[in-house]
This record gives structure tokens, C-alpha cells and sequence, in this order.
């Protein structure tokens, strides 16, 4: 999914459940906030469009103020960046997507939102296997999924289909958030199972991934909720503040990790002035939408899409495309960059993965701060066919 150029955002955090009701958007809210805690700039986004309630329960129900002809500041809520649905449904003006299928509705309030730049977006997906949930998931370069159930849930076969269409589309699931799983006595703090100890244990073991964390079922959380401040913020002591917390902090350890996983790296070699390889090497599919990158020659490469599309383009000419803040100002989106800046035989050192969703090219006139996202590369790929 193509987001706007004015947004920088580097992982996509998918929080997901088969049904409604589990604690899914709670989970979520706490969990950005607990982000923003830590001092990340977080965005949380409400794809759960059937029951919008991020609005609520971050505690700020305003509407957002308009960004250039059809866009939108997210709204602030404790130090997090926020759009829902609920935040402009109560208009009285039509909304620009009133009447755009559920999806496409997603699709544009992500695309319309100048987030700025982000460390995170944690996106409240919509409960189910559906239509909304599958096009957010194909859509972006999710880091990784949490799957949100309580134990009674999780015998449903329901929550393996959705592993398996997160699985299927190549986006790892980081783990099972077993939520409501026992109760603490506030008197003397014994933990008190409701419904047996090992479900969400004997789950994980089936589905082969960590149990990340059980939360409590805790009245504190339901009241936070309905007051617009997530637990996390004021009750971090508490029994459930802490399990909030601790998965946080291992939500957290797992994008760091994701993103030292190098998909793509290819290190520049020695080709004679003569030698040219218009032809991917052969590759297994990555499962995004960029598939293969490649040298083709001494100054250019080749990246292979994931429908088959071939691009072969020079580093001179990728490097007039670069977006950093040195080549293109970041307000007015003018180039600062000019072509004769630029060595007519500029060539590459290297090209690197960050994360799932973008390549960094290193120039050999040392340039290597520019960021080209994979759906810009498919934009300019389609732009110089
Ligand atoms: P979902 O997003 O899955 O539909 P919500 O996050 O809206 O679920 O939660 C449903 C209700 O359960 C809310 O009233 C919420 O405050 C409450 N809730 C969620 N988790 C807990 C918990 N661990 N303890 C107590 N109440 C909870």
C-alpha cells in the first residue's frame, strides 16, 4: 500500500483476533501507549471499522484537522498518534470515503493521514478472517502480527485460520496475547486461573509460536478504558499494568529483531565494463511485493517485483530519486538535489533490506541515507517502463 510521501514510518504491527470482544483494541491501545512510554513515536490506527472505539478509549473523540485538499492530522492522544473511524463518522459533511467499500475506507485513512514520522504503527485490525483483514494484511509490510484471544476462544479453528492467512502471507506472527486469563485478588495477590492454566500453552505448542504474555482479567482495565486513558499510563504497578508493560517491552525486542533480518543484500562486484545481467538470478519468493534484487552491471541493478516485473535502472538515476531530508526538503517536497550534483558514472557499493519494506542503496560517492520504500520503487518502475 502506497502511504504518502509526507510519512515515514518504519514498522507495521498488526494486533489481530477472530472475534470481537477478546480485549483486541485494548490490547492495542495499551500497547501504544506503553510504545510511546518507551519513547517511541507510535502511531495506532482503528482498522477495526465495524466497531470503532479507538477514539474512546484513547480518550479523545475530535475531529481531525484537515491536511491539503482530501487529507488529515491523526489526532494526539497521550502521546501517540491516533485516527479512527470514530473520529469522522460524526461529521455532517459526507466523508470523502462514505460509501467506498469497507476497505477502501482503510486504505484512506492510512494513505490521507500525514503521520509524520513513525517508529511504529500499531494497527487495530478487523476481527476475522474477512475481507478487511486479509487487504489490510496483503497491503502492508506488516513487521509481524500478535494474535489476541482469551483462553476460551482458542479452541476455536477460527484463530488457526487466521494464523494461517498471516503465515500465508508471509507475515510472521510474533506470538499469542492470552488476554482475561486469571484473575488477581487485590487482598493478597494470588492469581486465580478461570479457565484452567494451559490453554494458551498447549495453543502455541500446536501453532509452533511464543506465548507472549497472559494478562489479567482486571476491572481497572475495562474502567481505563471507558475513561480514555489506557491502563498502562496510570496503573503501571499494577498486576495487569505490569503484564501490559512486559509485553511491550517484548513486542518491542521482536521489531528490533525483525529488523536486523536482512532480506535482500547485495554487495557490489568487480563486472567488466562489457558484462551485463538483465536476468534475476534465480530466487525463492519473499512473500512481499519486492521479490529479487540484483547487479546488472557495473552502474545498475535489477529488482524483480513480485508479479513478475522486471526493472533494471541506473544508480545515477535512482539517486535523482532520492527522497532523504538532504535531497529533497521535507516541507515543501521540492528537490534540493540537482542532476549535475550528481557524477555521470556514479555506481554502487551496496544495496540492503530495512525491515519488509524498503531498500537502501549505498552510492559510491558515499550517499547512502535515502530510504526508496518497495511501493515507490513499484512507482517509479511503472513511471519509466
Ligand atoms: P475487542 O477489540 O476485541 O472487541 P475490546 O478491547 O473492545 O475488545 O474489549 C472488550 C471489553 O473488555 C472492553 O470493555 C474492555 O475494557 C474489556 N477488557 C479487555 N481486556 C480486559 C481485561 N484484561 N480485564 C478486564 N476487562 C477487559
Amino acid at each position: 500500500m502506497a502511504h504518502q510521501e509526507h510519512t515515514s514510518i518504519k514498522h507495521f504491527l498488526a494486533v489481530y483476533s477472530n472475534k470481537g470482544g477478546v480485549g483486541k483494541s485494548t490490547i492495542a491501545a495499551n500497547l501504544a501507549c506503553g510504545m510511546a512510554m518507551r519513547g517511541f513515536r507510535v502511531g495506532l490506527m482503528d482498522g477495526d471499522v465495524h466497531g470503532p472505539s479507538m477514539g474512546l478509549m484513547m480518550g479523545n473523540e475530535s475531529h481531525p484537522e484537515p491536511f491539503g485538499e482530501s487529507g488529515y492530522f491523526p489526532i494526539e492522544a497521550h502521546g501517540v498518534r491516533v485516527m479512527s473511524m470514530a473520529n469522522l463518522v460524526n461529521e455532517e459533511t459526507p466523508l470523502i470515503w462514505r460509501g467506498a467499500r469497507v476497505h477502501g475506507a482503510l486504505t484512506q485513512i492510512l494513505n490521507q493521514t500525514n503521520w509524520g514520522e513513525l517508529d511504529i504503527m500499531v494497527i487495530d485490525m478487523p476481527p476475522g478472517t474477512g475481507d478487511a483483514q486479509l487487504t489490510l494484511a496483503q497491503g502492508l509490510p506488516f513487521a509481524g502480527a500478535i494474535i489476541v484471544s482469551t483462553p476460551q476462544e482458542l479452541s476455536l479453528l477460527d484463530t488457526a485460520r487466521g494464523i494461517n492467512a498471516f503465515r500465508q502471507l508471509k507475515v510472521p506472527v510474533f506470538g499469542l496475547v492470552e488476554n482475561m486469563s486469571f484473575f488477581v485478588c487485590d487482598a493478597c495477590g494470588d492469581e486465580n486461573p478461570l479457565f484452567g492454566n494451559s490453554a494458551g500453552e498447549i495453543f502455541c505448542e500446536e501453532f509452533d509460536m511464543p506465548l507472549l504474555a497472559r494478562i489479567p482479567i482486571d476491572p481497572e482495565i475495562c474502567n481505563a478504558g471507558d475513561a480514555g486513558k489506557p491502563l498502562v499510563i496510570d496503573y503501571p504497578e499494577r498486576p495487569s499494568g505490569k503484564a501490559l508493560l512486559n509485553l511491550t517491552d517484548t513486542i518491542l525486542m521482536k521489531l528490533e529483531e525483525s529488523q536486523t533480518v536482512q532480506l535482500f543484500h547485495v554487495e557490489w562486484q568487480d563486472l567488466g565494463f562489457l558484462e551485463r545481467r538483465p536476468t534475476p538470478p534465480p530466487s525463492e519468493p519473499s512473500g512481499l511485493s519486492v521479490n529479487n534484487v540484483w547487479q546488472v552491471s557495473t552502474d545498475e541493478f535489477g529488482i524483480e517485483f513480485a508479479d513478475g516485473k522486471v526493472w533494471i535502472q541506473s544508480a545515477r538515476n535512482l539517486r535523482l530519486e532520492c527522497p532523504c531530508a538532504a535531497c529533497v526538503n521535507e516541507w515543501t517536497h521540492e528537490k534540493i538535489l540537482k542532476p549535475e550534483d550528481v557524477k555521470p558514472d556514479l555506481s554502487i557499493v551496496a544495496i540492503q533490506s530495512v525491515g519488509r519494506y524498503a531498500l537502501r542503496f549505498v552510492f559510491d560517492d558515499g550517499h547512502d541515507s535515502g530510504l526508496f520504500h518497495f511501493d515507490r520503487l513499484r512507482k517509479l518502475a511503472d513511471q519509466t517502463a
